[in-house]
C-alpha cells in the first residue's frame, strides 16, 4: 500500500497527472431500493472498495436493508449499518441484519441523559438505544456510538462517555454541528468551542475510549437541529459518499459531485484532480498549536470551514 502511494506521489511529481488515485477503503451509501443498488454495488466492488457504511435513514424499508447487506456480502465487501436505534429494534430487524451479514452497527447515542437524547433523536429512542446496545453486546457484534456534538450534548459529554464505557462501548464517532465564530448560533458549536471539545476528547482518549471525528457539519439554518442530527454526517474523513444514483462526493465541502461511478467503475473519479488532491491531503496538512493532538489535523484543520461538510 505504501509502495503504491509512493509510486503515485512520484508520478504526480513527474507530472504524470492522469495517474488514478487509489480507491477509498470505505464508502458511505444511503439506503435505496435493490434495483438501484444492483447497479452501483458491482461498480464499487470492481473499483476496489472494501467496506460499505449503509446509512439506514428514517424508517428504512426492512427488506431493502436486508437486501443491501446481502448484496454487499455477496460482492466480497464488509457491510456496516449506521442509524437510529428506533429504526432497528422492531420486528427483530437487528437479528435479521446480523444473520444477513451486518458486521458493525453505528448507533446514534447523543447523551447519557434520556431527555437530552430524545429531544433530538425522537421520543423513546433512548430506551431503544439501550436495548440495541445490550442486544449487540450479547451477540458480540461490533458496536460504535455516533455522538452528534451540539450545545446540549457537549454539556453532558463527560457523563455520556462514562456511561458508554460502562456499557462496554469503547469506540465513539463524533459528528459536531458547527458554525463560525462570527456567525454564532445557539444550536451549533462555535469554532472556539470545537477546539475546546477537541482538547477534552483528546484528554479523555487516554482512558481507553477510541474517538474518531467525522468532518464537522456546518449548521444549516433551513433545517431543524433534530433533522440535521438524525440525517448525520456525509462520510468518514477517509471515506467517500456515494449516492444510490452513483454520484460521488467528498466528505467535506459543498455538495458538488466529483463524478459518477456507474460509467467506468470509478476510473474517471480516480483520475479527477479534486479526488487526487483529496487523497494527498495528509501530506499537505499544516497544523498550528491550538489543538492538542496532531491526528486532528491529519485530514486538514478541523476548525477551518473549508474542511466542514455543507448540507446537501
Ligand atoms: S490546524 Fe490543527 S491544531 Fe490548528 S486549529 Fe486546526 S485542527 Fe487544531
Amino acid at each position: 500500500m505504501k509502495f503504491k502511494q509512493f509510486l503515485q506521489n512520484l508520478s504526480e511529481r513527474l507530472g504524470i497527472a492522469e495517474t488514478p488515485a487509489l480507491p477509498p477503503p470505505a464508502v458511505d451509501v444511503p439506503l435505496a431500493e435493490p434495483r438501484q443498488l444492483q447497479r452501483i454495488l458491482p461498480c464499487l466492488a470492481a473499483w476496489g472498495v472494501k467496506q460499505i457504511h449503509w446509512i439506514a435513514g428514517d424508517s428504512p424499508d426492512e427488506s431493502d436493508l436486508i437486501s443491501a447487506i446481502e448484496q454487499t456480502v455477496q460482492l466480497g465487501m464488509k457491510p456496516c449499518v449506521r442509524g437510529r436505534a428506533t429504526d432497528f429494534v422492531d420486528d427483530e430487524l437487528l437479528a435479521k441484519l446480523v444473520s444477513a451479514g451486518a458486521a458493525e452497527f453505528e448507533i446514534l447515542i447523543l447523551s447519557a441523559i434520556g431527555e437530552v437524547h430524545d429531544a433530538l433523536a425522537g421520543g423513546g429512542d433512548y430506551r431503544n438505544a439501550l436495548h440495541a446496545l445490550a442486544w449487540l453486546a450479547a451477540k458480540n457484534v461490533d458496536e460504535i456510538a455516533l455522538l452528534s456534538l451540539v450545545p446540549s450534548t457537549w454539556k453532558t459529554i463527560a457523563r455520556t462517555v462514562d456511561f458508554l464505557g460502562h456499557h462496554g462501548i469503547q469506540s465513539i464517532r463524533i459528528a459536531a454541528v458547527v458554525c463560525r465564530d462570527d456567525e454564532p448560533s445557539s444550536w451549533a458549536l462555535s469554532t472556539s468551542e470545537l477546539i475546546e471539545a477537541a482538547e477534552w476528547i483528546e484528554n479523555h482518549s487516554r482512558f481507553g475510549t477510541r474517538f474518531t471525528w467525522y468532518p464537522p457539519m456546518r449548521f444549516d439554518p433551513k433545517r431543524t437541529l433534530a433533522q440535521q442530527v438524525r440525517r448525520g454526517p456525509r462520510a468518514l474523513p477517509d471515506s467517500l459518499r456515494i449516492e444510490p444514483d452513483g454520484r460521488v462526493f467528498l466528505p467535506i465541502g459543498p455538495p458538488i459531485a466529483l463524478g459518477n461511478v456507474l460509467p467506468d467503475e470509478g476510473q474517471t473519479v480516480a483520475r479527477c484532480k479534486r479526488y487526487r488532491e483529496w487523497t494527498q491531503r495528509a501530506d499537505a496538512a499544516h497544523r498550528c498549536t491550538a489543538c492538542p493532538s496532531p491526528p486532528l489535523c491529519l485530514h486538514g484543520c478541523l476548525c477551518a470551514p473549508p474542511q466542514w461538510s455543507d448540507s446537501n
